[in-house]
């Protein structure tokens, strides 16, 4: 059989994955198998995905191929053996190519199509907020399961004002408080959040308009606003991609990616909101009220 007749068999075809950023300009596609899916609770992708976890999924290099937008992508240097990648246009977090090992590592909430994997582990649970309290039954490693022989790099918590809630982006150029307390905190499975953080949801807290206050850096942050959204947009630092707290002023908030915080914001989800567009691997364990659509709002 000649190469130009091969077709691609059926279940293979299928099997194909497509993912793209929250502004549509980088976008790309992977053919199954995947061969890893872990949530990742260490500081970095926390503060980077702007979310309580990232949920990142790994295979073979060569099925992977760029549909489009490369010349978007910035890459930040997150350790000596890390680069973390996102679109410098809305700051949705695509994927990494590692050549040496050839593997590619996906975010998992932006992609589209039946993964064939589920989540298998918890990362870095040695890391996460003790107010985050994990609900479901998958392994939980303190970094790295020890057969990896994968090198775990330390980030030392950043310190707070006493009085206020900080919070700072992935590389520290970017610093802020908040004064007084949350409105609400919501975690949102809608098909933006999903595609903006890459993770399996967003969590987000709104605090009244005047109470932010960028205290360094405001000078770095690309404010990105979805044209045919009413109000979804992202804020971040233009350097390393990590969310950060987005003005609204049409509902007078400012909302606050929860993994920018340095400190706890003592204050509990009141519910997931859009869980009719939830990823389909993903499984709500936490016992916490589900919208199909937006929550409501008290008046
Ligand atoms: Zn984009
Ligand atoms: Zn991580
Ligand atoms: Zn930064």
């Amino acid at each position: 059989m000649h190469s130009d007749t091969w077709v691609i068999p059926k279940d293979v075809y299928a099997a194909r994955i497509e993912g793209r950023c929250v502004c549509g300009t980088v976008h790309w596609s992977y053919d199954a198998p995947l061969t890893t899916m872990t949530h990742c609770h260490c500081a970095m992708c926390r503060k980077h995905h702007g979310t309580l976890f990232s949920t990142m999924v790994g295979g073979p290099l060569s099925t992977f191929h760029w549909r489009g937008g490369t010349e978007n992508i910035n890459t930040w240097q997150s350790s000596p053996q890390a680069r973390r990648s996102f679109c410098l246009v809305c700051g949705s977090k695509v994927p990494g190519v590692e050549h040496d090992s050839q593997q590619v590592f996906m975010p998992a909430g932006a992609l589209e199509g039946e993964l064939g994997i589920r989540p298998q582990m918890h990362l870095f649970v040695g890391s996460k907020p003790d107010w985050h309290l994990l609900t479901d039954s998958l392994p939980q490693h303190v970094a790295y399961p020890p057969e990896w022989g994968a090198h775990a790099v330390e980030n030392p918590a950043r310190n707070v004002r006493e009085g206020v809630v900080g919070g700072s982006c992935a590389c520290g150029r970017v610093r802020f408080e908040l004064e007084g307390r949350p409105l609400v905190m919501m975690h949102c499975h809608c098909t933006r959040c999903r595609h903006a953080r890459g993770s399996a949801h967003a969590t987000n807290l709104a605090w009244k308009l005047d109470a932010i206050r960028y205290t360094v850096g405001e000078e770095m942050l690309t404010v990105f606003d979805l044209p045919e959204a009413q109000f979804f947009g992202t804020t971040f630092c233009s350097h390393c991609g990590g969310f950060l707290p987005r003005r609204s002023p049409g509902r007078g908030w400012v909302v606050v990616p929860v993994g920018s915080l340095d400190s706890d914001p003592e204050m509990t989800a009141l519910g997931h909101q859009f869980v009719a567009s939830k990823a389909s691997w993903f499984d709500i364990t936490d016992g916490v009220p589900q919208f199909a659509d937006a929550a409501p709002r008290k008046s």
